[in-house]
């Protein structure tokens, strides 16, 4: 197993024993050193995002903490399982409410 295999299973097994559910993926190309994360976080139980006329959704404050709590818990495990940190840590955190 190479290491960007082992590094993909070592941050889905720890997201998935937290709680959140992921996609992991590297970089290609120039973007090589990258880890995108996609990971599913609980939908607040009370939520009123609204969708504009121009069909844009306007994320309400339950859910936009949600989003900011999720995506902090799942950066923070992200560092600490791969040992990424600092300036050029290259992880790419997003956080889908479920
Ligand atoms: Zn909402």
């Amino acid at each position: 197993m190479n290491r960007r295999t082992e590094e993909t299973k070592v941050v889905k097994d720890a997201l998935a024993l937290a709680g959140y559910p992921s996609r992991v993926k590297h970089g290609t190309g120039t973007a090589h050193s990258w880890i995108d994360v996609k990971a599913d976080a609980p939908k607040p139980s009370v939520c009123y995002c609204q969708t504009t006329v121009y069909g844009t959704v306007e994320r309400c404050d339950p859910c936009k903490n949600a989003y900011r709590d999720g995506y902090k818990s799942v950066l923070d495990l992200v560092r600490q399982v791969t040992g990424r940190n600092g300036e050029y840590e290259n992880i790419g955190v997003d956080i889908n409410l479920i």
